[in-house]
């Protein structure tokens, strides 16, 4: 499919002339991001002169950087470092917060939901960099179980650990505490096993502070359906999958293989047909792709992931795709890249600068990055690093990783504020205080984003 794409030049309708060229990117994660950043480069002398527009449509006020996700669970770096406001990211751009409903790609228009009604929005070149959502099929998963992607979600899981622990710290019944320090983490890719390391750690820390905790160990459970963790490096980096499983039987999480998470309850998770009492269900299995009404004559593969040629054009003229959101040849295999943040990043500086260079009638030019590695961490100093087809573990993995991830952070300032957090945790150790700034029902935070999620 990929491959009939590509050999398949695809014409982009002519602007009205007198018009500004309108370019509507849809997203504002890594390829949005990354995206603007290019064809602001390309286009700076246009976009000053009114001769282009780019607007950026993004559900959320600000881009959140995921790589930090356990670090925020443990506690070592606040969760503001991860969220940064997008009108710091995108300048110039017209930023429209909203959720793109449809498109009609007739009219070439983007209907965008807003909190103040519907706007339609005209545009010659759309990039899609909507990402993926978190699945939520899972019967009572969207009720009583927690996730670490959508919008609130991060902030609500972390609310809610502080509240299981309090709980558990005043509670005089020992089944009931024992019930609300077991956590069950579902997913034995990266995010699950580096959730689970994290919140093992951040029990631990917790006993510092509540000492009847020692006195009920909390559980952490990771359930994978598989019979392996970190299937996605494995055979070839074995060593590495393997050292993560290490380091979480260190850590004291029980690895549960082959065993399926199938239903969440008010007071548990039915893991095969055993139902585990637990405080947390925390799922990081399964994304899904966003819904664009509209977009279906847009070819894609089978798991809903827009398909483009090498290019990171699709099948439909002046629709460009990136991300989680599109299946993307690989440079060396042809298959899709993977979902992950670095290759979102590669997306959006590659079809940007191609969407500036189809407005100038220039040639545009292949998607040609070869991938970096992939990294994990289980807590300080247990890294779990392929770099260049390198493994590194330990320390050793575990600065890379650290160094990897400030560099690739959107904002400087956020980076440098991050670092800032890891020598306060150094010397105060992790922050495991609610914080004092937010609604403290968790419900507050999570309510409002199961209709995103489910749309
Ligand atoms: C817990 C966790 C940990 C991770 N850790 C790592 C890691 O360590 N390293 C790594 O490389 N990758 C990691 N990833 C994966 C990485 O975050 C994703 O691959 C990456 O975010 C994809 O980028 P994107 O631009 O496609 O989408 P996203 O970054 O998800 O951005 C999508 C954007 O689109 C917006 N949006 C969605 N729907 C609409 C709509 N209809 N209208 C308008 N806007 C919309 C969203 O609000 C969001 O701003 C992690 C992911 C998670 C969940």
């Amino acid at each position: 499919m990929t491959a009939s794409l590509a050999s398949r030049p695809v014409p982009v309708p002519a602007p009205t002339p007198g018009d500004p060229v309108e370019v509507v990117v849809l997203g504002g994660g890594y390829t949005a991001v990354w995206g603007h950043r290019a064809l602001a480069r390309r286009l700076r002398r246009h976009l000053r002169a009114g001769r282009v527009r780019i607007t950026v449509v993004s559900a959320s006020t600000t881009h959140a950087f995921h790589g930090w996700t356990g670090e925020v669970l443990a506690g070592l770096v606040s969760h503001d470092r991860t969220r940064t406001p997008l009108a710091e990211l995108v300048p110039g751009a017209r930023l429209v917060h909203g959720t793109a409903r449809g498109v009609d790609l007739a009219a070439r228009t983007v209907t965008v939901a807003t909190g103040h009604g519907r706007r339609t929005l005209a545009f010659d070149h759309l990039l899609v960099g909507v990402g993926s959502v978190d699945a939520t099929s899972l019967p009572g998963l969207v009720e009583h179980g927690h996730s670490v992607k959508g919008e609130h979600a991060l902030r609500a899981t972390d609310l809610h650990l502080h509240d299981v622990v309090a709980r558990a710290a005043d509670t005089t019944d020992e089944e009931e505490r024992r019930r609300l320090l077991t956590v069950v983490v579902a997913g034995g890719g990266f995010a699950g096993v580096e959730m689970a390391a994290a919140v093992a750690a951040r029990f631990r820390a917790a006993e510092a502070d509540h000492p009847v905790l020692a006195t009920t160990p909390a559980r952490v459970v990771l359930a994978h359906a598989g019979p392996t963790l970190l299937p996605e490096v494995r055979p070839r980096f074995d060593r590495l999958a393997d050292y993560a499983a290490r380091q979480l039987v260190d850590l004291g999480v029980e690895v549960r293989p082959d065993t399926r998470l199938e239903r969440v309850t008010r007071t548990g998770a039915l893991l095969g047909d055993e139902l585990v009492p637990a405080g947390t269900v925390l799922s990081t299995v399964g994304q899904v792709m966003v819904p664009l009404a509209g977009t279906e004559s847009v070819v894609r593969d089978t798991r809903g992931r827009m398909v483009t040629d090498a290019w990171l054009r699709t099948s439909v003229a002046g629709v460009w795709a990136g991300g989680d959101a599109a299946a993307v040849p690989h440079v060396l295999h042809g298959r899709p890249c993977p979902p992950n943040a670095l290759w979102a990043i590669k997306h959006g500086v590659r079809v940007g600068d191609n969407i500036a260079r189809t407005i100038l009638g220039r040639r545009v030019r292949r998607f040609r990055f070869p991938g970096l590695g992939q990294a994990a961490s289980l807590g300080v100093g247990r890294g779990a690093v392929e770099l260049y087809g390198v493994t590194l573990t330990g320390w050793v993995g575990w600065l890379a990783r650290w160094g990897f991830f400030h560099w690739f952070m959107p904002s400087r300032r956020r980076a440098v504020a991050t670092i800032g957090d890891w020598l306060r945790r150094w010397r105060h150790g992790p922050l495991l205080e609610p914080p004092t700034d937010l609604p403290t029902a968790v419900e507050d935070l999570r309510a409002p984003a199961r209709p995103s999620v489910a749309a």
